[in-house]
């Protein structure tokens, strides 16, 4: 495999360069060792660029990121930014980085690792072999729509209104991901809305269908509340494969499938926008953490949630699927030898560094490789 693919690798701040460094001697093995190479730059976001140029993203970067096949990004944001207006902030780097990439949709995996089944708040039963998929609107519904806004009735009482919108086409792309992505899973997709209550729910129902019945018939399409896709979503979240839903309910239901599986440093994400004519689509992964301040410099660090970021891009971005596994397998592997990052630290096991955990990554994938 040739270097004919290029990646745009941006740490940003606080834990983000910690977690990325281990990320790279991953990327260097898969190089090396399976002849998968990409063209990598590396540039600054967030804070890391408002102290080297004044922006939290310049022209050129975005312009970098537009070019790339992938981004992979660290974390932005700390203390030190905390204080800077609202549109200088690190965040904003984020903000601009997804909106200009057009990145309409969010995929939030919730995987449940055999050896942290006791990290997670419910029952070992529930949890145990969890692996689902939430495919969340991005960039449509109530936090964008219009009209919006507070306005004084007078008399001490005021008004505030979000609209909720939706379109077609933005319905039938998010959906057509979700189908996608089944596809390559366990075949099923499950749209959540509110067609109770909500004519953007209705429109979102009766689209999901309408593609489903035109490009999707061979993948099994269910339709749920999004308040009872909640409710399952504790009670027996292993009924689930893919979940589509808007930006508002996607928001909410992807924060409470993630703590289904413990940790916020085991967590992945990836964003994606449209496929281009050469069947390119623009694609962002990065951890669903922060920058961590409190934890930066101290080596404590957990890479994994970074490096599942990039098995997810080789799977998403490249289909490098066997790739994708291998660095999964590695990754369980190091968990159940019991080598853990102070965040998931248990009983009965042993806590190491940053680099030691991506010393561990290494040897598990020369293992499993050999
Ligand atoms: P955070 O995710 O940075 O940290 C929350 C807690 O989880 C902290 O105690 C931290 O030590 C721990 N933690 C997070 N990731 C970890 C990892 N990989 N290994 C071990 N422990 C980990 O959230 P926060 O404290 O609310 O925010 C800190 C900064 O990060 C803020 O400036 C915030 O704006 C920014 N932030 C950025 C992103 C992003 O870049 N996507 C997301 C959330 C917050």
């Amino acid at each position: 495999m040739t270097a004919n693919r290029s990646l745009l690798i941006l740490p940003g701040d606080g834990i983000g360069p910690e977690c990325m460094g281990q990320v790279r001697r991953v990327i260097d093995w898969m190089g090396e060792k399976r002849a998968v190479r990409f063209e990598v730059e590396e540039d600054l976001v967030g804070g890391a660029a408002i102290d080297a140029h004044g922006t939290p993203l310049t022209d050129a970067t975005m312009d970098k990121a537009l070019s790339a096949d992938a981004v992979l990004l660290g974390a932005v944001g700390g203390p030190k930014w905390d204080d800077l207006p609202f549109e200088q902030k690190p965040e904003r780097g984020l903000l601009r980085l997804r909106k200009d990439m057009e990145l309409f949709a969010n995929l939030r995996p919730a995987i449940c690792f055999d050896a942290l089944v006791s990290a997670s708040t419910l029952k070992p039963e529930v949890v145990a072999g969890l692996d689902i998929m939430i495919v969340r609107e991005l960039t449509g519904g109530v936090y964008f729509g219009e009209p919006r806004g507070i306005e004084d009735l007078g008399g001490g009482e005021r008004r505030a209104v979000n609209t909720q919108v939706y379109t077609t086409s933005e319905i039938r792309r998010v959906a057509a991901v979700a189908f996608e992505l089944a596809r390559k899973r366990r075949n099923r997709v499950c749209s959540a809305e509110k067609a109770n209550v909500m004519e953007s729910g209705v429109l979102w129902r009766q689209e999901v269908d309408k593609l489903h019945e035109e490009s999707y018939g061979d993948v099994e399409l269910s339709h749920i509340y999004a308040d009872n896709c909640a409710m399952q979503l504790v009670r027996n979240p292993k009924q689930f494969d893919v979940i589509v839903t808007d930006n508002l309910f996607g928001d909410i239901l992807s924060d409470e499938a993630a703590m289904l599986t413990g940790s916020l440093g085991m967590l992945p994400s990836a964003s994606l926008g449209a496929t281009d004519e050469t069947g390119r689509r623009k694609a962002l992964y990065e951890p669903v953490h922060g920058s961590a301040p409190d934890i930066t410099g101290q080596g404590k660090a957990n890479p994994l949630a970074c490096l599942l970021s990039y098995s997810m891009m080789l799977r998403y971005s490249f289909d490098l699927g066997a790739e994708a596994d291998l660095i999964e397998r590695a990754v369980e592997d190091v968990l159940e030898q019991g080598i853990r990052t102070a965040d998931i630290v248990s009983e009965g096991t042993t806590e190491v560094s940053t680099e030691a955990k991506g010393d561990a990554v290494l040897a598990a994938l020369d293992r499993l490789a050999g």
